[in-house]
């Protein structure tokens, strides 16, 4: 596959191997982009700034319906690139299309509705006779920078709002997998004026400092680990920043909670895309009184789950991104039962694959749960009321979603009140999300909100107009 930038499609001689991580064949190539390159797409998405401004909103919103008619026609083709750039079961990549596609249309809705306010000019003394307004404008280059686990949506939740604000792209998937996102981005492309999207790959470090130190970027809008988001943040200077980075996200049952409730949403949090999940289930944090039963059904529910060939149908979990990844899962959960921790079922490594494993009597010291373990674990920690609970829940230094499984009312409310995070979940796990409401955390988790309309909120800038 090629690279797109100011329309036209750009090889390189040097390129990246894709691997299926399931039996690691090379799926594609695609271009090892450099420095010039990203300077190229960059000088490309300021040179059709204009073109996109002069759209009307009209127009920009039936190109949106467009692209979304055409993603749609190749949903199949999509979601199997997906499943063999990243190894997710075929079922979870087509609900990530299906995602995107919903992704996209609510960005063409919300491309008709971006307004300003009118001000109440009279309400200061200076402006007795002045009548005032805000109009929303774009920023100009908007930089979208994702990660592997979820190749489309993430990428779509950038670039649709963007150019559903009017703003040009330059947009870096992950080397991991860039085939599915690379290919939306030259579909999108074909629908819009020259260097309105334009998509590189190659090594983060090199394309993605020229990106974010870039003084012709206006915003970057960054989703992957925390490292690199900070890197981010100390490098970009004055531009607008969006960082969505990684989670450790708890899921608190309290003695009270409906435990069959429970444990289907730790099982669904835990091991969704193997682990793979910026909201994925990370700590289990159990009332001490229910902790044996809750354990209990999440063992016999882990042990059922069909690993196996992620393009059948049946399969629930497939490989990790890389067997690197897996190695680092697997040396996480060793040193927490070398620490004292219990090993209830699981923990074995195979290549790329890694069991569902569940794992008692996690010390909130350990590793596996101080920092953000990207794997198909479920540690498990006991406490013995709420004021524990909560504790451990605040922990960590992240601070994404939570989910809590209570049937106190008031128990809820305190969770809500007192949990650091983006988002809590009462009587669902933190995997939830719809793509329309407000997300991204609190602390080392990021800043600012995703979510279509938020993110087109945070896509445009507002001119005040005053009429003297
Ligand atoms: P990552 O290693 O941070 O990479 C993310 C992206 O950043 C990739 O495109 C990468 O390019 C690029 N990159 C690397 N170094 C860079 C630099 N110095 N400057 C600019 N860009 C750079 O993350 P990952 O391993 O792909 O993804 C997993 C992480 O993402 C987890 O921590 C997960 O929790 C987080 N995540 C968060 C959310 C959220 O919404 N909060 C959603 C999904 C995932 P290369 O691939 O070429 O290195």
């Amino acid at each position: 596959m090629k690279m797109l930038i100011n329309g036209n499609s750009i090889d390189k001689e040097e390129k990246i191997a894709v691997i299926n991580p399931f039996n690691n064949q090379t799926v594609d190539h695609v271009p090892l982009g450099d420095s010039k390159d990203a300077r190229d797409a960059i000088h490309a998405a300021n040179k059709a700034k204009k073109s996109m401004n002069e759209m009307s909103s009209r127009k920009l919103s039936r190109i949106l319906y467009d692209i979304h008619q055409e993603l749609k026609e190749k949903h199949r083709e999509m979601s199997e690139l997906i499943t063999l750039e990243t190894g997710k079961p075929i079922r979870d990549s087509r609900v990530e299309m299906d995602r995107s596609l919903q992704t996209l249309l609510m960005a063409a809705e919300e491309s008709k509705r971006i307004h300003g306010e009118t001000v109440p000019m009279d309400a200061a003394i200076a402006g007795r006779s002045a009548f005032g307004f805000t109009i929303k404008i774009p920023l100009g280059v908007v930089a979208a920078i994702t990660p592997f686990n979820y190749p489309v949506n993430l990428a779509i939740h950038k670039l649709a709002p963007a150019l559903a604000a009017k703003n040009t792209v330059v947009f870096k998937p992950s080397t991991k997998a860039p085939l599915a996102a690379l290919k939306m981005a030259q579909i999108i492309g074909r629908h819009l004026p020259d260097g309105s999207v334009n998509a590189i790959t190659g090594s983060g470090n090199l394309l993605g400092d020229e990106i974010v130190t870039s003084n012709r970027v206006n915003k970057i809008s960054f989703t992957g680990s925390v490292p690199t988001g900070l890197s981010i943040a100390q490098k970009a200077g004055m531009k607008k920043l969006t960082l969505e980075l990684g989670g450790n996200d708890p899921l608190l049952v309290l003695d009270d909670a409906d435990l069959d409730m429970a444990v289907m949403g730790a099982v669904a949090g835990s091991y969704l895309n193997a682990g793979q999940v910026c909201i994925a289930v990370k700590r289990i944090i159990v009332h001490e009184k229910v902790a044996d039963q809750f354990i209990d059904q999440l063992v016999a529910h882990t042990k059922k789950l069909k690993m196996g060939d992620p393009l059948d149908p049946e399969t629930e979990m497939g490989p990790l991104i890389d067997e690197g990844a897996a190695i680092h899962v697997e040396h996480r959960v060793n040193d927490a039962i070398e620490n004292g921790a219990q090993l209830l079922c699981g923990g074995n490594r195979k290549n790329a694959f890694y069991d569902a494993t569940v794992i008692d009597h996690v010390d909130m010291g350990m590793e596996l749960v101080q920092k953000e373990t990207f794997g198909p674990v479920s540690p498990i920690i006991r406490v013995k009321n709420l004021d524990e609970a909560i504790e451990v829940a605040n922990g960590t230094p992240y601070g994404l979603q939570a989910g809590i499984f209570t049937s106190s009312i008031e128990n809820a409310k305190r969770a809500v009140k007192e949990i650091e995070a983006g988002s809590v979940l009462i009587n669902k796990q933190s995997t939830f999300r719809t793509d329309n409401m407000p997300f991204g955390g609190f602390k080392m988790s990021g800043m600012g909100k995703e979510g279509v309309k938020y993110a087109v909120e945070d896509m445009t800038r507002s001119k005040m107009v005053v009429i003297g």
